[in-house]
């Protein structure tokens, strides 16, 4: 079985391209390409003639990552090509996923982790279910979220409540990035041109028909992840202001709550005032609520200087990411 342009395809475009998105993973490095090398003969053996090329990103290592990635490409034995961009400098996952996605030539994408936590093992039974045709994408999701610590899924499954409350994106709880996907489903989502890519978010937006693969968590291979806490907070603020406006829409509603009760207790002060020649004294309560209003305002103020930060570096029209180099290996061994 095989897609019917695919076989036919020029080498300038491959059946699937595999894009890895990578930071300080020298270590990781070696052992994908060797997972990848067995799932990709298996493949082959399965659909014959099927081009497959690794691009490879590097975003910005500090350690031996892009010697690892020169190395991977020179190699002659692999079952498919090697590409790989150097970024000029670490621009984060999502630049590095997107000039990944701009690269890959492939009639079909396919977007994973280094550090083996998306085992290529599934990628023959979703590349069966893309070919099906009646899929335009098959993404992951982790079915648990053991092995992580309590506060952190704690944290994570607020967001996703959060987020799928507030935004017309479906953001899927526990989705992972490693995703399958068709071309017309990639060109669609590299038109949405945004500068804060959330793409969990991006890929719910865009639409189109995905098909949902659960699989139990996989600890990494080697290195450490670069996500703190810290980190991840600031990765679901900047999505839900990419997806939704309704913080906006609850700022104003405060506002005006506070604008009611204030008339309310004005009301209540002058009554009592006229009637029972009783003026309110004291002002720690009064502090109290100057303190509360002050409070309320900052914090508006603050999720409009979200959205107004957000619209500044899109104004701007900067790159995602920026290229140092890049280099690709020969054609796949064996043909
Ligand atoms: N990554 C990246 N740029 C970054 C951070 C991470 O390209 O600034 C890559 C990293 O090399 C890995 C993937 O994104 O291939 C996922 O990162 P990690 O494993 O640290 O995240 P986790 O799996 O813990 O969510
Ligand atoms: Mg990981």
């Amino acid at each position: 079985m095989c897609a019917s342009s695919s076989c036919s395809a020029p080498s300038g475009h491959p059946d699937l391209s595999i894009v890895v998105p990578c930071y300080n993973e020298e270590e990781s490095l070696p052992i994908l390409a060797g997972a990848l090398a067995d799932v990709c003969r298996e493949m082959r053996s399965r659909w014959p003639g099927l081009e497959a090329e690794l691009v490879l990103v590097d975003d910005g290592s500090s350690d031996g990552t892009a010697t690892e990635m020169r190395a991977l490409a020179a190699r002659g034995d692999l079952p498919y090509r090697v590409r790989y961009l150097l970024l000029s400098r670490n621009f984060g996952k999502e630049g590095a996923l997107l000039a990944g996605l701009e690269a890959a030539r492939g009639q079909a994408v396919c977007t994973m982790d280094a550090d083996m936590q998306d085992p290529p093992s599934l990628l023959p039974r979703m590349y069966e279910d893309l070919m099906t045709g009646e899929w335009d994408s098959v993404a992951t999701r982790r079915a648990t979220r053991e092995g992580e610590p309590p506060v952190r899924s704690w944290f994570a499954r607020l967001f996703y409540r959060l987020i799928n409350r507030l935004s017309d994106a479906d953001v899927v709880d526990g989705a992972r990035d490693f995703r399958l996907m068709s071309r017309p489903f990639v060109d669609a989502v590299l038109s949405l041109s945004e500068r804060n890519r959330f793409t969990k978010g991006i890929y719910g937006w865009v639409g189109f028909r995905t098909k949902w693969v659960p699989y139990g968590n996989v600890e990494r291979a080697a290195g450490e992840t670069k996500w703190g806490f810290w980190g991840l907070a600031r990765y679901a603020i900047s999505g839900i202001v990419a997806f939704s406006t309704a913080p906006l829409a609850i700022a104003s509603v405060l506002g005006l709550i506070f604008c009611l009760l204030a008339l309310a207790a004005a009301a209540v002060v002058v009554a009592r005032a006229a009637l029972f020649g009783d003026p309110v004294a004291g002002w720690p309560s009064l502090m109290a609520v100057v303190l509360l209003v002050g409070g309320a305002q900052l914090l508006c103020l603050g999720v409009i200087g979200q959205y107004l930060a957000r619209t500044y570096v899109e104004a701007k029209r900067r790159p995602v990411y920026l290229v140092r180099e890049e280099g690709e290996g020969p054609g796949p061994a064996g043909e």
